[in-house]
C-alpha cells in the first residue's frame, strides 16, 4: 500500500466513485452535489471580463481584495475584509486549511454525521480525534445528552453544518443556542459550514456567528458554487475573528496559495447580485425539491421533505434492500439513476444503511426522467 496510514482507511471519495459509475452506466447522475444547468450569463460575462482585463496572475494569497471586500459587505455581521476574510479552492480546502491551521494531534473535534466526508479525513490529517454525535432519523435532530457527552476538556472545535448536507435540515434556534452554550462552556471554536445558506426553502438560517458571544469563537465557511451554479469554479471561503484567520492563511498559503484569480474577480461581481435574483433562485429550487419529494413519494421512498440544501435524504427500506450500497448498485444498473449511499457519512451509527441521497439541483426535466426511471423500482 502506497498510501499514507492518515488517509489509507478514507479510500476514494463517495462523490468520485458514484459519478464515475453514472457516466459508465449513462445513468442520470442525482449523485454528487452540482447542477446541470448552466451558470448565470451575468457571471459567466464577468468571468471572461476579467480574462480580457489582465486579471491572469496570482492574487493575494489570502483573496483578491475586490472579492474580500465583497464578502465583508455581504456578510451578515461587520467584518474587517483584509484581516477576517480567506478565500480559497473551494469549501473543502476551506475545511481542510481549518482543521490543519487550527487543530493540534490529539485535540477533540465533535463532528455531527451524517457529515461531509472530508471532515473525518482532514482531522486524520491533522492526528485529531473526532468525536461523533448523530442526528437520529426519522426527524434527524440530536439528542440533548449524546451533544453534551461529546464535549469534554480536551474539545478544541466543534463542526457545525446547517443547512445540512444530506439530511436538508436547517437547525432551529433552540438547536443553535445550544451548541453555542456548550462551545462556550468548553471554551471550544465553531466551524460553521454554511455553503448553503442561501438554499433555505423552509424556516430560517440563523449564522451561528450572530448568536450571542458567538463571533469570537466561530469560523463561517461560505461558497460561491452553490449559489452561482458554478461549483467547478471552486471559490470558497472563510470568515473568522483574525486570530484564527492567521492560522487558516498558514495552512492555506501552502496548500494552493490562491484561488483563481479571475474566477475570484467574476466572484465579487456575483456576490453582488441584486436580491431578485436569490429570490428566484430560491423559487426555482422549490420548484424543483417539491418536484422530486413528491416523485419520491409516489415510487414509495419515505421521505421527509428538506427545508435547505439541494439534497433529500429518502428512506429506501420499503424496496428491502440489506443496505444502502447495494440499494445503489441496483438502482444504476437496473434503473438508470444515481443516488449517493449514505454510509459513508456514518462511522458511529448504521442509519445510513438504509438511506439513499439524491441532489435535485437539475432541471425538471431531468427529475421528471430521474423519477420515471424510479418507478422501475415499483
Ligand atoms: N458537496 C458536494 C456534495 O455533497 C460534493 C463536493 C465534492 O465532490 N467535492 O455532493
Amino acid at each position: 500500500m502506497a498510501t499514507a496510514n492518515r488517509l489509507e482507511q478514507f479510500g476514494e471519495t463517495v462523490f468520485a466513485t458514484w459519478s464515475r459509475l453514472a457516466v459508465e452506466h449513462n445513468a442520470i447522475n442525482l449523485g454528487q452535489g452540482f447542477p446541470d444547468f448552466d451558470a448565470p450569463e451575468f457571471v459567466k460575462e464577468a468571468a471572461i471580463q476579467a480574462i480580457r482585463d489582465g486579471e491572469n496572475q496570482y492574487s493575494r494569497s489570502a483573496g483578491h481584495p475586490l472579492l474580500v471586500e465583497a464578502i465583508a459587505d455581504t456578510f451578515e455581521l461587520p467584518t474587517n475584509a483584509m484581516d477576517e476574510v480567506t478565500v480559497t479552492c473551494g469549501s473543502t480546502e476551506t475545511i481542510a486549511a481549518v482543521i490543519l491551521g487550527v487543530i493540534n494531534q490529539g485535540d477533540e473535534v465533535i463532528v455531527i454525521e451524517p457529515f461531509y466526508d472530508s471532515y473525518l479525513a482532514c482531522l486524520s490529517m491533522a492526528g485529531a480525534i473526532p468525536k461523533i454525535v448523530t442526528l437520529h432519523s426519522p426527524e434527524f435532530t440530536f439528542n440533548e445528552q449524546e451533544l453534551r457527552d461529546a464535549f469534554s476538556d480536551k474539545t478544541k472545535m466543534i463542526i457545525v453544518n446547517s443547512p445540512h448536507n444530506p439530511t436538508g435540515r436547517v437547525f432551529t434556534n433552540t438547536e443553535l443556542q445550544l451548541i453555542s452554550e456548550l462551545a462556550i462552556k468548553h471554551d471550544a471554536l465553531v466551524l460553521s459550514d454554511e455553503v448553503y445558506d442561501k438554499l433555505v426553502l423552509t424556516g430560517t438560517h440563523i449564522p451561528m456567528a450572530t448568536l450571542p458571544n458567538m463571533k469570537q469563537r466561530t469560523i463561517t465557511l461560505r461558497s460561491l458554487g452553490k449559489v452561482f451554479s458554478v461549483t467547478g469554479w471552486k471559490i470558497g471561503w472563510s470568515v473568522a475573528p483574525s486570530k484564527y484567520t492567521v492560522a487558516i492563511r498558514s495552512a492555506h498559503q501552502f496548500m494552493t496559495f490562491c484561488a483563481a484569480t479571475p474566477l475570484q474577480v467574476a466572484a465579487a461581481t456575483a456576490l453582488r447580485a441584486p436580491d431578485s435574483y436569490f429570490l428566484e433562485y430560491t423559487a426555482q429550487y422549490t420548484k424543483r425539491r417539491d418536484l422530486l419529494v413528491e416523485g419520491l413519494r409516489d415510487v414509495g421512498f419515505n421521505v421527509l421533505s428538506p427545508e435547505g440544501t439541494y439534497f433529500v435524504l429518502a428512506d429506501h427500506t420499503p424496496f428491502g434492500f440489506s443496505d444502502d450500497i447495494s440499494f445503489c448498485h441496483h438502482l444504476v444498473k437496473i434503473c438508470g439513476v444515481v443516488g449517493i449511499p449514505p454510509s459513508a457519512f456514518y462511522s458511529r451509527s448504521n442509519e445510513g444503511k438504509g438511506l439513499v441521497r439524491f441532489a435535485f439541483c437539475k432541471g425538471l426535466d431531468t427529475l421528471n426522467n430521474a423519477v420515471e426511471r424510479l418507478q422501475g423500482l415499483c
